[in-house]
């Protein structure tokens, strides 16, 4: 096994998690392999919000990472020119943003949202979040992986491991075996089809969220807005885009049925707005541990496999992209990522 720069590290899942490991492990040397099921951000990183959202009440076992996602993402924007962030700042209010530091007045949110009808008294802002299109993220991550050498193999699902004596060394496709060092899981909820081949049982749930787009009026959202009636915010192409809870399988609640109502919530929230067109409507599927603390690190059971499966996977790829390769690369272990390690499903209790 090669110890160094060099390593033969292969990535399953070509989301956006995935991408920004590729990406951080083939700039530090590493011989990277991308294998992806399907296409480049075809899974749940395809229907994000992809807010770049920082904020987390306490306790936050993970505030280390949340604190460093923001500039890890002023990094990357530095290094890839592919990568644009809109960074607008954003508006929440209602329950959850209660006890904020960041409190500004009415005043100061109709300045910064004036199509709002009904801005309340009191709202949280920070103006150091924003959003991006994770879409165009994950392929301007792919796109630096491979002008670092790395390979890329869409359309070509992992079937199974190679192992022997306890530890995994490659990979098996339908075009055949790949061997490596090290295999990463990026696989999203794929990972515990994966993990389950290991006789390794991750509870990691695949929760459904919706994930809406209208062809709308310019200018009628500036920042992000999060509030009880809506969370919406606007690309510079002019899509307004919506997040909605997925509430179950009935009729009534359908993608299109609920981008139908939030249609209308919108309305009654903004100024301008005569008419929305939905452009698409579906529920994503988000790889959400059980705990909700992200599962990163190596599996103690079976040598040379690392996980990464997260929620909020969008703005924890960049940081999560930059320690986990140089846990993988530089073999030292990452203080900030003793939170997120699988073994802590596994201990055995006392007595
Ligand atoms: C409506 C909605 C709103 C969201 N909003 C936000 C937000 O505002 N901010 C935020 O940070 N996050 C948000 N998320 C969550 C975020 O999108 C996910 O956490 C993130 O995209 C996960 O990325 P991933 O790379 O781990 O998974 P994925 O994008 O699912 O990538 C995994 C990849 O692995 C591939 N794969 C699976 N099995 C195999 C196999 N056996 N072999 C090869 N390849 C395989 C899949 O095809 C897929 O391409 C939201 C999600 C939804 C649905």
């Amino acid at each position: 096994m090669d110890n160094g720069p060099g390593k033969r590290v292969i990535v399953v899942g070509a989301g956006i998690v995935g991408a920004s490991l590729a990406y951080h492990l083939a700039a530090k040397g590493a011989n990277v392999t991308v294998v992806e099921a399907e296409g480049i951000a075809s899974g749940v990183t395809g229907s994000s919000f992809a807010w770049l959202n920082a904020t987390h009440g306490d306790p936050d076992p993970i505030a280390s990472l949340r604190g460093a996602a923001l500039q890890e993402y002023h990094r990357l924007e530095a290094q890839l020119p592919g990568l644009k962030i809109q960074w607008s700042g954003a508006l929440s209010y209602g329950a959850s943003s209660e006890g904020s530091a960041n409190r500004i007045p009415q005043s100061k949110i109709s300045e910064l949202e004036p199509n709002l009808r009904n801005p309340p008294q009191f709202a949280s802002y920070a103006a150091e979040e924003g959003a991006l299109d994770a879409v165009a993220t994950t392929h301007a991550l792919i796109a630096g992986a491979q002008a670092n050498g790395a390979k890329v193999l869409t359309q070509t699902p992992v079937l199974g491991f190679k192992t022997q004596d306890s530890s995994v060394f490659g990979v098996e496709t339908a075009a055949g075996v790949i061997e490596a060092d090290i295999v990463v899981l990026a696989a999203g909820t794929g990972i515990t089809k994966l993990t389950d081949l290991l006789e390794v049982s991750l509870p990691i749930d695949a929760s459904p969220a919706i994930f809406i787009r209208y062809s709308s009026p310019p200018n009628l959202v500036r920042t992000l807005i999060s509030s009880p009636e809506m969370e919406v915010r606007q690309t510079p192409e002019g899509a307004l885009l919506a997040a909605e809870d997925y509430l179950d399988d009935d009729l009534e609640n359908q993608p299109a049925a609920i981008a139908l109502r939030t249609a209308n919530a919108i309305k009654n929230e903004l100024h301008g707005v005569v008419s929305l067109d939905l452009q698409s409507a579906r529920v994503g599927f988000r790889p959400m541990p059980a705990d909700g603390i992200p599962i990163i690190g190596y599996l103690a059971q079976v040598g040379g496999v690392y996980v990464c499966a997260m929620h909020p996977g969008v703005t924890l790829a960049a940081i999560v992209g930059r320690l986990a390769s140089e846990e993988i690369v530089g073999d030292s272990a990452s203080p900030a990522l003793n939170p997120c390690r699988p073994d802590r499903f596994f201990k055995l209790s006392d007595g």
